[in-house]
């Protein structure tokens, strides 16, 4: 039985290209054995997309459209995709036509026994310098700090296994960095190579500034692979260092104060002695707090700090009930 696919699709004011988006994707996968669905996300287009969007539901059962009442923003559009979409395999591609819809059977080809394959437009049809050069860079960037090397974080025509993507919540620009996520849980990742094509309708809903929302989501990111479960492990160390030579200039400067009986006022090292010890404290106290974050994090949603791929056997019952983990 081939997987079921679920295409699904953020809309934001694309109008003209949507008719020839459905009609080419339902070419291609009504070419394909796989059952399948397409989902278009709505992202509180004004252009009149969600009148066509109806009109194309109205004639076809395999079409469902999710409609958000204002524009929340393209990774909103892929989490609502995600979770109403039912397909064991999630394909996701732009409204826009920048993809091809001829590259799906390839991607199903290439997730078999695997997680996540991911699209690369090597040959990008967009304009170098507001574009390709801060997406090169911002890729480079990405692969170093997830350790996920990627050509091309960006592109939106990826497929996913339904398991890799259920336990993922997106937040801020995010959806780009699923595939960092997923591996860092032990998903298994492919790039392959997609075509891409020069925007033909509308225009691009982003300029040159997603490229710093995507630096800070990336701090964000590798912040909470790293230590979401122990903060005080970041913050700790440069708290300590900072209160601790600031306690030592204010050692060096009481020596000169009491013991040589020079005064002290006016002295710059002074000031920094005290701000390092002020700083340091705080940032202490801000990996505690973050401590105690951590904790209701987890522990209200029961979310555990490790995942489980698979369990062996399970003993006879000998606890009376209660398994290691402390749960009956
Ligand atoms: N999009 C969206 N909500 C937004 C912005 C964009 O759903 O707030 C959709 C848009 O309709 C398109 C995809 O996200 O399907 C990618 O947007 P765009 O083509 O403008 O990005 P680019 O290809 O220029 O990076
Ligand atoms: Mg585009």
């Amino acid at each position: 039985m081939p997987d079921s696919v679920s295409i699904v699709i953020p809309v934001y004011n694309e109008r003209e290209s949507l008719p020839v988006l459905y009609s080419s994707i339902k070419k291609v996968m009504d070419d394909l054995e796989n059952p399948y669905e397409i989902v278009f996300v709505d992202d509180g287009s004004r252009d009149g997309s969600l009148e066509i969007l109806e009109e194309i539901q109205a004639s076809d059962e395999n079409v469902v459209v999710v409609s958000f009442r204002k524009n929340f923003g393209q990774t909103a559009a892929m989490a609502a995709g995600f979770e109403y979409s039912k397909g064991d395999v999630v394909v996701t591609m732009d409204a826009d036509l920048q993809n091809d819809p001829a590259d799906i059977p390839m991607l199903l080809e290439k997730i078999k026994g695997r997680d996540i394959v991911s699209g690369w437009r090597k040959n990008r049809k967009d304009p170098f310098l507001s574009r390709r050069l801060p997406s090169m860079m911002a890729n480079w960037l990405i692969s170093f700090v997830t350790g996920v090397k990627l050509h091309d974080y960006g592109c939106t025509l990826k497929a996913y296994r339904r398991d890799v993507i259920r336990n993922i919540k997106l937040y801020g620009e995010m959806h780009r960095f699923i595939p960092a996520i997923a591996s860092w849980v032990g998903a298994e990742i492919v790039e392959v190579e997609t075509r891409h094509h020069p925007r033909r309708y509308g225009t691009s809903k982003y300029g040159i500034s997603r490229t710093i929302r995507v630096v800070l989501d990336l701090i964000t990111v590798k912040f909470l692979q790293s230590f979401s479960t122990r903060p005080i492990h970041a913050f700790g160390p440069p708290g300590l260092v900072m209160a601790g030579v600031g306690f030592l200039i204010s050692l060096y400067l009481s020596y000169e104060k009491f013991v040589l009986g020079e005064s002290i006022g006016t002295r710059p090292l002074l000031l920094l002695g005290v701000l390092l010890i002020i700083l340091g404290v705080q940032i202490i106290v801000m990996g505690l707090l973050g401590e105690m974050l951590a904790r209701v994090y987890h522990e209200s949603q029961d979310k555990p700090i490790f995942v489980v791929k698979k369990v062996l056997g399970s003993s006879a019952d000998i606890s009376g009930g209660y398994r290691a983990g402390g749960k009956p």
